[in-house]
């Protein structure tokens, strides 16, 4: 039997990678233009980092990681978010240092096992993006402006952001407990999982799917009412700085994330287009992770996109492979060497060249330039070789022309 990929794990074949690659690009002049720069870390990292940041509690750190014991016996983990391991690097590179604030972009392949079903993958990738060094509100407008930005420059307009405030460690505990004791009261009604966490993690039980949990947590309390002075102050400057850039938002009190590190302003990019995996975008604020990783005291801010969910949500426009400019058919064994030269120069200038390797018949090759859509095609007989003129045909407009061999690269340059 042939070797097949692991299971939720997916190759991005030519014609969907074309997708990719716009998201991409534009996601680096988009972050650019904010005065982000690229970090690229190990998509490997030990097992103690992700435990101490995302927390022991979470889903993630519960059952979702890749880890294993390398040759040495060291717990090593695949990635499973991108934020901790940008924070790693941050510290051990110093970065503080060259500047007190940091704006880092990252992109890659992140890894989960969780069950595999339309938009949720065990190896998926994000985009994702980190601000470091800086508390005011200004920078969580900033950072929600970008993201609202990109999915306009994208072009998706079918999400929603949604934000909230989780307090901080001033005023957490407090809505911590005013839940626990919310909770211990209709406990019956809460599903197996959320019965053994709802005082280990009380706050993952107001996002659980479990249609019990959904309707025992109608009434919980609010965390925007348990918010310090300071918290409070601070959700409202970003919601009027947010309104003062246009950026559209509503505010779900019910909003939690599955990770401790979060603090203050946390968001979702929401769509109803893909089922249950609703969230496209999702982040906060984590202003005590640096230095629970042993870091300097520094408040930082960021988010991540699943890529997968954006792509099955931009419609296939930009999925196709793109056609040759020119498709040079040759008849016979010294068109064929003269071909293979003549396109190796076009390439070599720029252009999208291609040509027959086989030895087909002219009916065959030209089939295979209609396939292809090549925008040119030119035939190579005998007679061509002799003259060093050939026909070059626009196969769009259907009309054709005399040129010279020699000066494909012209001739093309000129019809661009
Ligand atoms: P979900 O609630 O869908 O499980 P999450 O809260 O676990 O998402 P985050 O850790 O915040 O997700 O990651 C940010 C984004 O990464 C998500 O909004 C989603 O778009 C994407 N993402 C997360 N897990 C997966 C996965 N297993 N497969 C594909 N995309 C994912
Ligand atoms: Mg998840």
């Amino acid at each position: 039997m042939s070797i097949t990929a692991i299971k939720g794990m997916n190759d991005v074949l030519p014609g969907q990678v074309e997708t990719w690659q716009f998201l991409e690009r534009r996601a680096r002049e988009v972050f650019g233009a904010f005065g982000f720069s690229e970090i690229r870390t190990p998509i490997v990292e030990k097992t103690e980092l992700f435990c101490r940041s995302i927390g022991e509690t979470t889903d993630i750190v519960e059952k979702e990681m890749y880890t294993f014991n390398d040759k040495s016996d060291n717990s090593l983990t695949l990635r499973p978010e991108g934020t901790a391991p940008v924070m790693r690097s941050f510290i051990q590179n110093r970065l503080n240092t060259l500047d007190p604030v940091s704006k880092l972009y990252y992109m890659g392949p992140m890894f989960r096992y969780e069950r595999p079903q339309k938009g949720r993958y065990r190896q998926f990738h994000q985009i994702g993006a980190e601000v470091i060094g800086v508390e005011d509100p200004k920078i969580d407008a900033q950072v929600l402006a970008m993201l609202h930005h990109y999915f306009q420059d994208i072009g998706i307009s079918s999400v929603a952001l949604q934000i909230n405030s989780l307090g901080c460690p001033a005023c957490r505990p407090t809505y911590r407990q005013a839940l626990i004791d919310y909770l211990e009261a209709r406990l019956v009604s809460l599903c197996n999982e959320c019965q053994r966490r709802y005082t280990t993690n009380p706050l993952r039980v107001l996002d659980c799917k479990a249609s019990g949990c959904k309707e025992a947590t109608l009434d919980a309390p609010s965390v925007l009412e348990h918010l310090c002075g300071e918290c409070d102050e601070h959700f409202a400057q970003v919601q009027s700085l947010l309104d003062e850039l246009a950026v559209p938002f509503s505010v779900n009190e019910r909003m939690v994330r599955g990770l401790d590190y979060y603090v203050r302003t946390t968001f979702e990019l929401v769509t109803d287009q893909l089922g249950s995996q609703n969230a496209v975008a999702a982040g906060g604020r984590y202003d005590g992770l640096v230095e629970s990783l042993g870091g300097p005291s520094l408040p930082g801010i960021g988010f991540a996109i699943g890529l997968e969910r954006l792509v099955l949500m931009k419609d296939d426009a930009q999925a196709q492979t793109a056609r040759p400019d020119l498709f040079l058919a040759a008849l016979g064994e010294e068109a064929a060497q003269k071909a293979f030269v003549l396109m190796t120069e076009l390439q070599r200038n720029g252009f999208r060249a291609e040509m027959d390797y086989q030895g087909k018949s002219l009916k065959a090759q030209m089939r295979r330039a209609n396939k292809l859509k090549s925008r040119f095609t030119v035939i190579m007989g005998e007679s061509e070789l002799q003259s060093g003129r050939a026909e070059l045909k626009d196969m769009d407009q259907s009309t054709q022309d005399q040129i010279a061999l020699d000066s494909l690269v012209e001739e093309l340059s000129a019809r661009r």
